[in-house]
């Protein structure tokens, strides 16, 4: 088990379906052992958890989820259901139920699970547009303490995406 550190942001960069479809393809198509996210925000707004934790800083071994290879022992992943445009290129599509749960989730780990964590997203690991937004700018937006906005631009996402 390692310290929670990041609760990382993705999209599942398809242009709709729901949190069952992710628990499909990650584990019937992808034929992975775990899924990917630990909670899925579905178009609606609604919030769908697919795995379980521990509400605090530790990550038990039986806690991770598949969200960013070489990432996942100290993170949580959660994701929004869209991500792209018609064309398959990075756009945000969170509708305003989806921003809305996204927040609540962001200050539920700040404030009560996790005061340490960092917030971030996957496209400051991995050179990726997910979540086709600029999480340190959203948490800005949403009034998270600078202390748990992770800041780290290697592939330069913050001149690309809002
Ligand atoms: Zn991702």
């Amino acid at each position: 088990m390692k310290k929670l550190r990041y609760l990382m942001i993705h999209c599942t960069a398809s242009r709709g379906g729901t949190a069952e479809d992710v628990v499909r393809l990650h584990r019937n198509v992808f034929k992975w052992s775990r899924v990917g996210y630990r909670i899925v925000v579905e178009q609606s707004g609604k919030k769908v958890v697919l795995a379980d934790v521990n509400q605090n800083c530790i990550v038990e071994d039986e806690e991770i989820t598949f969200g960013a290879a070489e990432h996942n022992a100290y993170s949580h992943h959660i994701c929004y259901i869209g991500g792209i445009d018609e064309k398959g290129n990075p756009k945000d599509t969170r509708t305003p139920a989806q921003i809305k749960t996204l927040a609540k989730i962001v200050y539920q780990y700040v404030d009560e699970i996790c005061p340490e964590v960092l917030v971030a997203g996957h496209n400051q690991f991995h050179n990726r547009g997910c979540p086709s937004f600029w999480v340190p700018t959203f948490c800005r937006q949403i009034g998270i303490d600078p202390k748990n906005i992770y800041e780290a631009d290697p592939f330069g996402y913050s001149k690309i995406l809002k």
